[in-house]
């Protein structure tokens, strides 16, 4: 089945300049872009996305990183698009995560771990409209672009 799915570049991986290679990977493994923008999350609104996680140790300092400099937010589309992500995104620390993944090539820890992908079709469905409107996705057709006559 045909999924949508919310990828986020967190503030570590942009600021350590590591968008474009994380880029890359992504669309040599099939998934098409359908939303992306640069935001900064503040932290009102990285208090709301991790809403589950409230009273963990680490919901504190979490907010505070996610909210300390700009993210990158995709809605990424894909057959099995939630597992697929997944599996290439890596467990959520990188001593755990398997060889190759994003994760283990890029994250320095379990916090800064450069990476977020929904972890299921329901939590996709609540993220991708916690930050984009049905009028900022697009369903484009790879090569299926206008000739533009230059007489
Ligand atoms: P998840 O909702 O499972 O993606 O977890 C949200 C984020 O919380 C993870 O991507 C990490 O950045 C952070 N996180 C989860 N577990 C831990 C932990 N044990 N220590 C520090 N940060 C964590």
């Amino acid at each position: 089945m045909i999924q949508n799915t919310l990828f986020i570049i967190k503030p570590d991986a942009v600021c350590e300049n590591q968008v474009g290679k994380i880029v890359d990977i992504i669309l040599k493994n099939g998934f098409k872009i359908t939303a992306m923008k640069m935001a900064r999350m503040s932290r009102k609104r990285a208090s709301e996305f991790y809403a589950e996680h409230k009273g963990k140790s680490f919901y504190k300092p979490l907010v505070e990183f996610m909210s300390s400099n700009p993210v990158i937010v995709m809605v990424l589309r894909k057959e099995n698009a939630v597992e697929n992500l997944r599996k290439i995104v890596g467990a959520t620390s990188p001593a755990k995560a398997e060889r190759g993944t994003i994760r283990k090539r890029f994250a320095r820890d379990g916090r800064h771990n450069v990476v977020h992908a929904s972890d299921s079709p329901r939590s996709a469905k609540r993220e991708i409209s916690f930050f984009f409107s049905k009028d900022e996705i697009f369903l484009w057709k790879y090569r299926n672009y206008p000739v533009v006559k230059m007489s």
